[in-house]
């Protein structure tokens, strides 16, 4: 390809809405251009990127025995009825009418289409296991689209489902699928983790994800250095502490006047955050409840949702805390309530805590949870926090942000029960397909890709998923003897198979070397005067910007030799 032809229009400066260094270098580099809020068209460059992250994962799809299909992103709401899901996705989904008022909605996920294509298709045992894949579009109408590709509205994903007769089957398809995962991920240049995480809207029991480490990542993980066990904070579990306080004296209310938050408490009353106790009301599925974390914890809403099994769980308006608790919002406490406290372990054990009074200006200290709260049950219900003990080896856990790029999970027969997915075992006797569905992010690999593999000047893509592996940049396209060689070595190394930018534009040097960085393609020839005096071309390699000088004939090979490696 030509500079001067290809559609690549890079940018000098950083606009302004791109907060990550990603959706930054995506629209500087001229990978991509934004249509609309959190919607994107893929320009030659970002296009070429992305095919060969999608290459990579069908490559790995097809060993691991997947079959590609393309299912639709129109899909009908009856199907999603049948799953329960047309009511409990929300506003996230996109929802159309046709022209004879039918529901429709633009696939945020496949589950309900390729179960329905499945159990109409798949009779017995013999049949099994399948496992089907596709790259697509999805739809999520994100409250806040951000960060370019990373949180957009429209996006492209692989999403395998696998169909086994049983658990075991299933346990196998999920092993294969995550060994592909770490592969994929390992080709495209990432350092990814795969992390324990919760399931959320998709379901089932068992799920890891694919987490790409960086600073800016939106999600947050416990990891532990000792022994490598790794979860997103949400999931985590936190261990009961050990040994209990020692008890006080009798809990005794004091006026604590306008002191409302956790920092007024330990101001007011001279206490530390962890002898605070915070009582949240919620309403779960429209009955109120009460739960208590410690003032240096932070209540796990997910936890606390599956604790009390309930379908939706929201924090209460101030009127209902007020009913609730007979006091301005602020002093809500667990002592004599007459509604469900529920508490997290490390709340049930506090000895000496400060509670809200439930009157309003009014707080009680020297408080002993278990003994007087009346505590409905105690369970798991806090975020994980950095210094906590490693639910797996004991040592203090460490954090750090990531983004996620995949997730794997064991979906068991939560689409196929409901939709009537089943086969025929070797008895006759029919019994519901096993799933798994297992998804990757595809453009948000791209980006995740630019934020492990860049620096100050731009890109610096690993050779597998570079838009091309190397740019020729004369000094002078002007020069006879440099536009000669130029265009030669184009040609040759074209001949090698090597993907190559011939930068044939007027521009000055300095023009053309910062365009090289900012796209960033792995390598770079430099033909000047000096070198070609002597029959060389200076090879720049972008990530380490390391110089050296090549003979102009052996710079076929050398190119070969590392675009392999
Ligand atoms: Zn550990």
């Amino acid at each position: 390809m030509r500079m001067s032809q290809l559609y690549a229009p890079t940018l000098r400066e950083v606009p302004a809405e791109a907060e990550l260094r990603s959706h930054q270098f995506m629209l500087r580099a001229g990978l991509m251009r934004k249509s609309t809020a959190g919607v994107y068209t893929y320009l030659p460059l970002g296009y070429r990127v992305l095919q060969k992250v999608k290459d990579i994962v069908r490559d790995e799809m097809n060993k691991a025995d997947g079959q590609e299909v393309l299912l639709p992103i129109l899909q009908p709401a009856e199907l999603w009825q049948e799953s329960g899901r047309w009511s409990d996705y929300g506003d996230e989904m996109f929802r159309v009418k046709d022209r004879h008022k039918r529901d429709f909605c633009l696939g945020p996920t496949h589950e309900e289409i390729i179960t329905a294509l499945v159990r109409s298709d798949v009779r017995s045992y013999k049949q099994l296991p399948i496992r089907l894949y596709q790259v697509q579009n999805k739809y999520r109408d994100e409250i806040r689209p951000r960060f370019g590709v990373i949180r957009g509205r429209e996006f492209v994903m692989k999403d395998l489902y696998s169909f086994d007769r049983d658990e075991a089957g299933c346990d196998e398809s999920y092993q294969a699928m995550y060994e592909a995962y770490k592969e994929i991920f390992r080709r495209c240049g990432l350092d990814a983790r795969p992390v324990e995480a919760d399931s959320g809207a998709i379901g089932g029991d068992t799920t890891h994800e694919f987490m790409v480490l960086s600073d800016s990542g939106e999600a947050l993980i416990v990891h532990c250095p000792a022994c490598g066990y790794a979860a997103n904070v949400e999931k985590a579990p936190c261990t009961p502490p050990a040994a209990a306080e020692a008890e006080t004296g009798p809990a005794e209310k004091v006026h604590t006047p306008n002191v409302g938050t956790i920092d007024e408490v330990c101001a007011f009353l001279d206490v530390q955050p962890h002898q605070c106790i915070k009582t949240v009301i919620y309403l779960a599925d429209d009955k109120p409840i009460a739960a208590l974390v410690r003032g240096d914890h932070t209540l796990n809403e997910l936890k606390l949702q599956k604790e009390l099994g309930c379908s939706q769980l929201v924090m209460a308006a101030s009127r209902t805390i007020e009913e609730v608790t007979g006091a301005a919002v602020g002093f809500a406490g667990p002592l004599g309530l007459s509604i469900p406290v529920i508490a997290d372990h490390a709340a049930a054990a506090a000895q000496d805590a400060v509670v809200g009074a439930n009157e309003t200006d009014y707080h009680s200290r020297h408080v002993s949870i278990e003994r007087d709260a009346q505590l409905w049950r105690t369970a798991d219900l806090r975020q994980c926090q950095k210094g906590d003990a490693c639910p797996s080896c004991g040592e203090p856990l460490a954090t750090a942000r990531g983004t996620e790029v995949g997730q794997v999970f064991k979906l068991g027969t939560k689409y196929s029960e409901p939709l009537g997915a089943t086969f025929l075992d070797e008895n006759g006797k029919e019994l519901p397909l096993v799933m798994g569905c297992y998804g990757i992010g595809v453009s948000r690999t791209v980006a995740a890709v630019i934020e492990q593999h860049s620096d100050a000047d731009g890109i610096c893509w690993p050779v597998s998923v570079a838009p091309y592996h190397v740019s020729i940049v004369p000094v002078s396209y002007k020069d006879d003897q440099q536009r000669k060689t130029a265009e030669e070595l184009y040609t040759s190394l074209q001949n090698l198979g090597i993907e190559v930018v011939l930068d044939d534009r007027l521009e000055r040097p300095g023009v053309k070397f910062k365009d090289a960085d900012l796209i960033g393609f792995p390598f770079r020839i430099t033909i000047g005067p000096k070198s070609l005096a002597e029959h060389k071309v200076e090879l720049v390699e972008r990530a380490t910007k390391a110089v050296e000088l090549v003979d102009i004939a052996l710079v076929g090979s050398v190119l070969q030799e590392r675009i392999k490696s």
